[in-house]
């Protein structure tokens, strides 16, 4: 197959949480181009249907749905729907999360529980619920968002919770890519470093040396520079690729 084809994801169907704004909109525009079927799972139904009626301009069907990636029922139903519709899901990208800065001494447990529901129990309830499907279909791509924080301790600010949760992301991926590689599932997550969304706000522009001007690119990412290596994961180009967490932070993490 020539190269270029083994990057197209014609008659193929991605499931992006949080796919209605930042990386994951970024994600779900760079699947679609490549000819896959979306599926926006997120809160906003607002923000999600406008994201769906963009992306059926590309010319593929989209759909949005509405989940709590906290809650299984939710997680669930959504599954089902976007089954219903598609009758298969190919891609699989757990992109949704929350972060915040917190001193650990005086965190309460309410915001623990809040973060690691989202950050790495929905992502690992998605995994299990959609995993069923590509398991039994021997065949699918789980694409997990982690991060650098889940690598290295950043600085200055202190968000031990959130680096806990994408430390532990990236555990998940090598765990999951390990007992699912003999029914042809690949896991696979993405590290990325500090990329302009409203994560990563400019109401932290006092940090601006740390997060910008010592990084060996001195500039943020872009949502669209993390969408390539997406596609990459997605699709049949990184067929050997499994148990992987690919980097992408501008070299902040060389020093
Ligand atoms: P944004 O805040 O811009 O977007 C977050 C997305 O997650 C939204 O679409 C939101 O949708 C969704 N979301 C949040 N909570 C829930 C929930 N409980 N259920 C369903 N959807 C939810 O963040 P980013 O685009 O910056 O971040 C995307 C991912 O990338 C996150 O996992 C983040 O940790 C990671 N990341 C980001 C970095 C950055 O610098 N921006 C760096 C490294 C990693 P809705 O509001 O509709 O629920």
């Amino acid at each position: 197959m020539p190269i270029l084809d083994r990057f197209s994801l014609k008659n193929k169907v991605s499931m992006v949480t949080g796919g209605n704004r930042g990386i994951g909109r970024a994600i779900v525009q760079g699947l679609a181009e490549a000819g896959s079927a979306i599926v926006i799972v997120g809160r906003d139904a607002e923000k999600s249907a406008v994201a769906v009626e963009e992306i059926r301009k590309l010319g593929v069907d989209a759909i949005a749905l509405e989940a709590d990636m906290a809650k299984r029922d939710e997680i669930e139903s959504a599954t089902q729907a976007a089954l219903k519709h598609f009758g298969q899901i190919d891609v699989l990208v757990n992109n949704a999360g929350i972060g915040f800065h917190a001193n650990a001494l005086t965190l309460p447990d309410e915001e623990w529980e809040r973060l690691f529901s989202i950050n790495l129990e929905g992502v690992w309830k998605a995994s299990q619920i959609v995993g069923r499907h590509m398991v039994e279909r021997k065949q699918g791509s789980i694409i997990n968002i982690g991060s650098i924080s889940g690598e290295i301790i950043n600085r200055p600010q202190w968000h031990s919770p959130y680096g806990i949760s994408k430390a532990a992301v990236h555990h998940l991926t090598r765990s999951l890519a390990a007992e699912w590689a003999s029914s042809n599932v690949r896991v696979n997550a993405i590290a990325p470093g500090y990329v302009r969304t409203e994560i990563a706000s400019t109401e932290y522009e006092d940090y601006r040396h740390y997060w910008k001007d010592e990084v060996p690119m001195a500039r943020y990412g872009k949502p669209e520079e993390i969408a390539p290596i997406a596609l990459l994961l997605a699709s049949e180009a990184s067929s050997f690729v499994t148990g992987s967490v690919i980097v992408v932070d501008g070299g902040y993490t060389l020093w």
